[in-house]
Protein backbone atom coordinates (compact mmCIF):
# COMPACT_ATOMS: atom_id res chain seq x y z
CA UNK A 1 0.00 0.00 0.00
CA UNK A 2 2.98 2.24 0.96
CA UNK A 3 5.08 1.22 -1.99
CA UNK A 4 1.26 2.42 -4.37
CA UNK A 5 1.33 5.53 -2.46
CA UNK A 6 5.03 6.48 -3.07
CA UNK A 7 4.69 5.28 -7.12
CA UNK A 8 1.61 7.87 -7.24
CA UNK A 9 3.12 10.75 -5.37
CA UNK A 10 5.38 10.06 -8.49
CA UNK A 11 3.82 10.21 -10.56
CA UNK A 12 1.83 13.42 -9.80
CA UNK A 13 5.21 15.29 -9.46
CA UNK A 14 6.89 13.94 -13.09
CA UNK A 15 3.51 14.17 -14.47
CA UNK A 16 3.04 18.17 -13.70
CA UNK A 17 6.61 19.32 -14.08
CA UNK A 18 6.55 17.24 -17.47
CA UNK A 19 3.43 18.61 -18.42
CA UNK A 20 4.20 22.26 -17.37
CA UNK A 21 7.74 21.95 -19.89
CA UNK A 22 5.31 20.56 -22.69
CA UNK A 23 3.34 23.56 -22.33
CA UNK A 24 6.37 25.60 -23.06
CA UNK A 25 7.65 24.21 -26.09
CA UNK A 26 4.46 24.52 -27.91
CA UNK A 27 5.37 28.07 -28.51
CA UNK A 28 9.13 27.75 -29.82
CA UNK A 29 7.95 24.20 -31.76
CA UNK A 30 5.29 26.10 -33.94
CA UNK A 31 8.06 28.86 -35.35
CA UNK A 32 10.35 26.10 -36.11
CA UNK A 33 8.07 24.55 -37.96
CA UNK A 34 7.74 27.44 -39.69
CA UNK A 35 11.00 28.46 -40.69
CA UNK A 36 11.89 24.86 -41.59
CA UNK A 37 9.18 24.68 -43.72
CA UNK A 38 10.41 28.42 -45.45
CA UNK A 39 13.51 27.12 -45.35
CA UNK A 40 12.88 23.83 -47.13
CA UNK A 41 10.70 25.93 -49.94
CA UNK A 42 13.76 28.33 -50.66
CA UNK A 43 16.03 25.46 -51.62
CA UNK A 44 16.30 23.95 -55.02
CA UNK A 45 14.41 20.71 -55.95
CA UNK A 46 15.51 17.86 -53.71
CA UNK A 47 18.81 19.64 -52.18
CA UNK A 48 19.48 18.31 -48.72
CA UNK A 49 16.10 16.63 -48.82
CA UNK A 50 17.72 13.93 -46.21
CA UNK A 51 18.32 16.44 -43.82
CA UNK A 52 14.97 17.64 -44.19
CA UNK A 53 13.75 14.54 -43.56
CA UNK A 54 15.60 13.96 -40.45
CA UNK A 55 14.20 17.71 -39.37
CA UNK A 56 10.73 16.30 -40.01
CA UNK A 57 10.65 13.36 -38.14
CA UNK A 58 12.09 14.34 -35.09
CA UNK A 59 10.31 17.46 -34.71
CA UNK A 60 7.45 14.76 -35.14
CA UNK A 61 8.31 12.68 -31.99
CA UNK A 62 9.06 16.11 -30.39
CA UNK A 63 5.21 16.51 -31.26
CA UNK A 64 4.43 13.31 -30.57
CA UNK A 65 5.60 13.63 -26.59
CA UNK A 66 3.62 16.12 -26.19
CA UNK A 67 0.16 15.18 -27.83
CA UNK A 68 0.73 12.98 -24.76
CA UNK A 69 0.63 15.49 -22.43
CA UNK A 70 -1.58 18.45 -24.39
CA UNK A 71 -5.05 17.98 -21.84
CA UNK A 72 -2.22 17.82 -18.83
CA UNK A 73 -0.82 20.64 -19.47
CA UNK A 74 -4.14 23.33 -19.39
CA UNK A 75 -5.06 22.06 -16.03
CA UNK A 76 -7.05 25.38 -15.59
CA UNK A 77 -9.22 23.90 -17.90
CA UNK A 78 -10.72 20.95 -16.16
CA UNK A 79 -13.90 20.91 -15.40
CA UNK A 80 -15.76 17.90 -13.94
CA UNK A 81 -19.35 17.60 -15.73
CA UNK A 82 -21.57 14.45 -15.92
CA UNK A 83 -21.01 13.84 -19.50
CA UNK A 84 -21.86 11.07 -22.28
CA UNK A 85 -18.91 8.32 -22.16
CA UNK A 86 -19.90 7.49 -25.70
CA UNK A 87 -20.13 10.53 -27.20
CA UNK A 88 -16.54 11.05 -25.73
CA UNK A 89 -15.19 8.15 -27.42
CA UNK A 90 -16.85 8.37 -30.61
CA UNK A 91 -15.23 12.24 -31.13
CA UNK A 92 -11.92 10.32 -30.16
CA UNK A 93 -12.72 7.54 -32.68
CA UNK A 94 -13.43 9.91 -35.33
CA UNK A 95 -10.68 12.16 -34.55
CA UNK A 96 -7.83 8.94 -34.91
CA UNK A 97 -9.79 7.65 -37.94
CA UNK A 98 -7.37 8.56 -40.44
CA UNK A 99 -4.15 7.58 -38.71
CA UNK A 100 -6.18 4.30 -38.33
CA UNK A 101 -6.83 3.89 -42.10
CA UNK A 102 -2.94 4.72 -42.89
CA UNK A 103 -2.03 1.51 -40.61
CA UNK A 104 -5.15 -0.51 -42.46
CA UNK A 105 -6.80 -0.49 -38.98
CA UNK A 106 -10.22 -0.65 -38.50
CA UNK A 107 -13.07 -0.15 -35.22
CA UNK A 108 -15.61 -1.74 -34.33
CA UNK A 109 -17.84 -0.12 -31.26
CA UNK A 110 -20.16 -2.01 -29.12
CA UNK A 111 -22.21 0.38 -26.78
CA UNK A 112 -25.07 -1.39 -24.82
CA UNK A 113 -27.93 0.71 -25.21
CA UNK A 114 -28.63 3.84 -22.98
CA UNK A 115 -25.75 4.50 -20.94
CA UNK A 116 -25.91 6.95 -18.45
CA UNK A 117 -23.34 10.00 -18.45
CA UNK A 118 -20.46 9.54 -16.12
CA UNK A 119 -19.00 12.23 -13.82
CA UNK A 120 -15.82 12.92 -15.58
CA UNK A 121 -13.63 15.44 -16.97
CA UNK A 122 -14.28 15.35 -20.84
CA UNK A 123 -10.95 16.32 -22.24
CA UNK A 124 -8.92 14.22 -19.60
CA UNK A 125 -10.63 11.09 -20.52
CA UNK A 126 -10.42 11.82 -23.98
CA UNK A 127 -6.53 11.78 -23.64
CA UNK A 128 -7.04 8.32 -21.87
CA UNK A 129 -8.84 7.48 -24.86
CA UNK A 130 -6.11 8.62 -27.52
CA UNK A 131 -3.21 7.20 -25.95
CA UNK A 132 -4.88 3.54 -25.22
CA UNK A 133 -6.14 3.53 -28.63
CA UNK A 134 -2.49 4.90 -30.50
CA UNK A 135 -1.23 2.40 -28.42
CA UNK A 136 -3.76 -0.71 -29.68
CA UNK A 137 -2.86 1.00 -33.48
CA UNK A 138 1.06 1.25 -33.13
CA UNK A 139 1.09 -2.92 -31.81
CA UNK A 140 -0.57 -3.77 -35.24
CA UNK A 141 1.73 -2.70 -38.07
CA UNK A 142 -0.19 -5.28 -40.81
CA UNK A 143 -3.59 -3.78 -39.35
CA UNK A 144 -6.48 -5.26 -37.82
CA UNK A 145 -9.35 -4.56 -35.75
CA UNK A 146 -9.41 -2.66 -32.42
CA UNK A 147 -12.51 -3.28 -30.56
CA UNK A 148 -14.17 -0.82 -28.32
CA UNK A 149 -16.90 -2.25 -25.80
CA UNK A 150 -18.85 -0.12 -23.27
CA UNK A 151 -21.46 -1.32 -20.29
CA UNK A 152 -22.86 -0.11 -17.05
CA UNK A 153 -21.89 -3.03 -14.34
CA UNK A 154 -24.50 -3.50 -11.55
CA UNK A 155 -22.19 -1.69 -9.00
CA UNK A 156 -22.89 1.59 -10.69
CA UNK A 157 -19.56 1.72 -12.65
CA UNK A 158 -19.15 1.84 -16.56
CA UNK A 159 -16.85 -0.74 -18.11
CA UNK A 160 -14.63 0.15 -21.23
CA UNK A 161 -12.45 -1.77 -22.97
CA UNK A 162 -10.40 -1.34 -25.28
CA UNK A 163 -9.11 -4.78 -27.70
CA UNK A 164 -6.65 -5.05 -29.94
CA UNK A 165 -5.03 -7.94 -32.18
CA UNK A 166 -1.31 -6.77 -31.47
CA UNK A 167 1.33 -9.23 -30.21
CA UNK A 168 -0.07 -9.02 -26.56
CA UNK A 169 2.22 -7.88 -23.13
CA UNK A 170 3.93 -10.76 -21.36
CA UNK A 171 2.99 -11.10 -17.47
CA UNK A 172 6.03 -9.95 -15.90
CA UNK A 173 5.69 -6.65 -18.00
CA UNK A 174 2.52 -5.57 -17.36
CA UNK A 175 3.05 -4.29 -13.83
CA UNK A 176 5.34 -2.26 -15.49
CA UNK A 177 2.90 -0.53 -17.50
CA UNK A 178 2.16 2.81 -16.43
CA UNK A 179 6.02 3.85 -15.54
CA UNK A 180 7.22 6.64 -17.00
CA UNK A 181 9.53 6.11 -19.57
CA UNK A 182 8.64 2.40 -19.58
CA UNK A 183 8.45 1.64 -23.21
CA UNK A 184 9.47 -1.20 -25.38
CA UNK A 185 9.53 1.24 -29.06
CA UNK A 186 12.52 2.30 -30.85
CA UNK A 187 10.44 5.61 -30.74
CA UNK A 188 8.27 5.43 -27.73
CA UNK A 189 8.05 8.32 -24.84
CA UNK A 190 6.90 5.67 -22.05
CA UNK A 191 4.86 8.38 -20.81
CA UNK A 192 1.08 7.49 -22.78
CA UNK A 193 -0.09 5.11 -20.18
CA UNK A 194 1.61 7.25 -17.13
CA UNK A 195 -0.60 9.53 -18.44
CA UNK A 196 -3.60 7.67 -18.53
CA UNK A 197 -3.32 5.92 -15.31
CA UNK A 198 -2.54 8.78 -13.50
CA UNK A 199 -6.13 10.85 -14.97
CA UNK A 200 -7.75 7.28 -14.77
CA UNK A 201 -6.81 7.22 -10.64
CA UNK A 202 -7.95 10.94 -10.56
CA UNK A 203 -11.16 9.89 -11.53
CA UNK A 204 -11.53 7.47 -8.66
CA UNK A 205 -10.91 4.29 -11.64
CA UNK A 206 -8.73 2.08 -12.56
CA UNK A 207 -7.11 0.25 -15.05
CA UNK A 208 -6.97 -3.76 -15.78
CA UNK A 209 -5.08 -5.43 -18.51
CA UNK A 210 -5.73 -8.71 -19.99
CA UNK A 211 -3.10 -10.06 -22.33
CA UNK A 212 -1.92 -13.33 -24.45
CA UNK A 213 0.75 -13.11 -26.13
CA UNK A 214 0.17 -13.57 -29.72
CA UNK A 215 -3.45 -12.99 -29.83
CA UNK A 216 -4.05 -9.58 -27.92
CA UNK A 217 -4.01 -6.75 -25.80
CA UNK A 218 -7.35 -5.72 -23.29
CA UNK A 219 -7.28 -2.86 -21.43
CA UNK A 220 -10.42 -2.52 -19.28
CA UNK A 221 -11.29 1.21 -17.85
CA UNK A 222 -13.75 1.17 -14.85
CA UNK A 223 -14.90 4.50 -13.69
CA UNK A 224 -17.84 5.03 -10.64
CA UNK A 225 -20.31 7.23 -13.08
CA UNK A 226 -21.80 9.19 -10.16
CA UNK A 227 -20.38 11.90 -8.44
CA UNK A 228 -20.68 10.57 -4.95
CA UNK A 229 -17.88 8.15 -5.58
CA UNK A 230 -15.33 11.03 -6.46
CA UNK A 231 -13.40 12.24 -3.03
P1 LIG B 1 4.88 4.32 -25.85
O1 LIG B 1 3.65 4.00 -26.65
O2 LIG B 1 5.49 5.62 -26.22
O3 LIG B 1 5.89 3.20 -25.82
P2 LIG B 1 3.08 4.03 -23.62
O4 LIG B 1 3.12 4.54 -22.21
O5 LIG B 1 1.91 4.41 -24.43
O6 LIG B 1 4.43 4.52 -24.31
O7 LIG B 1 3.21 2.46 -23.59
C1 LIG B 1 4.28 1.86 -22.87
C2 LIG B 1 4.57 0.46 -23.35
O8 LIG B 1 3.48 -0.41 -23.02
C3 LIG B 1 4.72 0.28 -24.85
O9 LIG B 1 6.02 0.62 -25.29
C4 LIG B 1 4.41 -1.19 -25.03
O10 LIG B 1 5.54 -1.98 -24.71
C5 LIG B 1 3.37 -1.45 -23.97
N1 LIG B 1 2.01 -1.44 -24.52
C6 LIG B 1 1.09 -0.46 -24.36
N2 LIG B 1 -0.07 -0.76 -25.00
C7 LIG B 1 0.14 -1.95 -25.59
C8 LIG B 1 -0.68 -2.81 -26.41
N3 LIG B 1 -1.93 -2.48 -26.75
N4 LIG B 1 -0.13 -3.97 -26.83
C9 LIG B 1 1.13 -4.32 -26.50
N5 LIG B 1 1.95 -3.56 -25.74
C10 LIG B 1 1.46 -2.39 -25.28
MG1 LIG C 1 1.87 5.12 -26.48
Amino acid sequence: MEDQLRKSDTLTVVGELAAGIAHEIRNPMTALKGFIQLLQNSMEDGQYAMYFDVITSELKRIESIITEFLVLAKPQAISYQQKSVVKIMQETLDLLSAQAALENVQFASHYEDQLPDVYCEPNQLKQVFINILKNAIEVMPKGGTVTVNMKQLENRNMLISIKDEGLGIPGDKIKKLGEPFYTTKERGTGLGLMVSYKIVEEHNGTIEVESELGKGTTFHINLPITQAFKS
